[in-house]
């Protein structure tokens, strides 16, 4: 189910269309079945009526930078500026313009497997070459050794994912001190994809690098209202970064899109400031789905990984008694369980991870039920 690299359809469309074709349940694509945001239904409704429709500023509308500030204020206790912020289409289109800022023909790039589908086409579209370093499973933690190893005179940056798609784990702080010295060591750029910060489910904190002393200045953040508010089809992120490095990625924000939908970006700017308690529901929700399908699993006899964060668990399937080979497996799930996931694999480059599925939790309990029952037959 791996597509040869780097520009076929994605997984995600391969799998979901596989499950429309085959009518299986589908816990592939990372999607909510329900849209429990009506506040932000409400005000894109109003934004289309009550603001102009023509081009916003290029880096974005100021209501939304400064919301995006005080949105880290309050929810991770960041000072940040709105001179920093940058707003794109989608966290996909942060990650290319930063990408494709510091990453030049000849450069090389770090990423820790498994990683996002997006950034291995996005550093080899900018001339670049991955480095793959594999996260140790089934914790995923990094291995530093093989990290450093990995950083040459040609690296320009680390490519890091927290909260994880698809594994569901968190850095720590340390982590990030550790990468914060190796960066300073080696003069690279942490690209920090965080679109699911604010999707953490089991009450850890969340950490990122521009909490770090000496990464204020070397480190991107990416952020994606799509996942904040569970719109995923609304396509408004940003990137933040320190005035030198936002110049950089704002020159190519203005060649890849110049700007965003205005309306969904009045929306996302009356969004955010909603109260830490409406995030912390909205956020809760997800927890008890998590919960739902990781006690229906392991009830199934399924060996889940735990989620922190996400709308993912991982299944590890040598431990629940399954072939190993996660393409396999899934191709055989969609056909004879009707049920659709995600094999880890095809978050990987060369020496794939190949003993994991993903499963998607955000559905209405009537599916997850459903599903877990599906693979509970598949099982017996
Ligand atoms: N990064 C990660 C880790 C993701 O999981 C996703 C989407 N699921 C994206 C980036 C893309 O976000 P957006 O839809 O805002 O482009
Ligand atoms: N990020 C979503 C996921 O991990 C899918 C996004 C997409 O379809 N490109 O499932």
């Amino acid at each position: 189910m791996r597509p040869p690299p780097p520009f076929a359809d994605t997984v995600f469309d391969r799998v979901s269309a596989l499950a429309r074709k085959t009518g299986a349940i589908n816990l592939g694509q990372g999607f909510p079945e329900i849209e429990h945001a009506p506040e932000l239904l409400a005000a894109a409704q109003r934004a289309l009526v009550e603001h102009s429709n023509q081009y916003p500023p290029m880096r974005g509308l100021p209501h939304l930078r400064e919301a995006v500030v005080r949105y880290y204020a309050q929810e991770q206790g960041l000072e940040l500026d709105s001179s920093q912020v940058i707003v794109t289409s989608g966290a996909t289109e942060a990650l290319a313009a930063a990408i494709s800022a510091l990453v030049g023909p000849g450069d090389e790039v770090v990423l820790l497997q498994p990683f996002y589908d997006a950034y291995l086409p996005l550093v080899q579209r900018a001339g670049g070459t991955a480095r793959i370093v594999p996260l140790q499973a089934p914790g995923w933690t990094i291995p530093f050794d093989r990290l450093e190893a990995a950083i040459g005179p040609m690296t320009r940056a680390i490519i890091l994912n927290t909260p994880n798609n698809p594994t569901g784990t968190l850095l720590t702080r340390t982590d990030l001190e550790r990468l914060g010295a190796l960066c300073a060591a080696h003069d690279l750029v942490l690209i920090c994809d965080e679109v699911w910060e604010g999707m953490i489910i089991d009450g850890s904190t969340h950490v990122s690098p521009l909490h770090i002393e000496g990464l204020r200045e070397r480190a991107v953040k990416i952020g994606s209202a799509g996942k904040i508010f569970s719109l995923t089809g609304w396509k408004v992120g940003w990137a933040l970064a320190a005035p030198a490095l936002a110049e950089r990625i704002a020159a190519q924000h203005q060649f890849l899109t110049f700007t965003t939908a205005v309306p969904l970006q009045w929306a996302v700017a009356e969004g955010l400031p909603l109260p830490a308690t409406w995030h912390a529901a909205h956020r809760a929700r997800y927890a008890a789905s998590y919960q739902r399908l990781a006690t229906g699993l392991a009830a199934a006899c399924y060996k889940v990984l735990p989620s922190a964060a996400t709308w993912f668990l991982i299944v590890d399937l040598a431990a629940s008694g399954l072939e190993p080979d996660d393409e396999a497996v899934a191709t055989r799930m969609i056909r004879e369980a009707g049920v659709a996931a995600i094999p880890v694999s095809a978050f990987c480059g060369d020496a794939p991870e190949k003993g994991y599925l993903r499963f998607c939790f955000a559905k209405e309990d009537a599916t997850l039920d459903a599903a877990i029952e599906r693979l509970a037959r598949f099982r017996s």
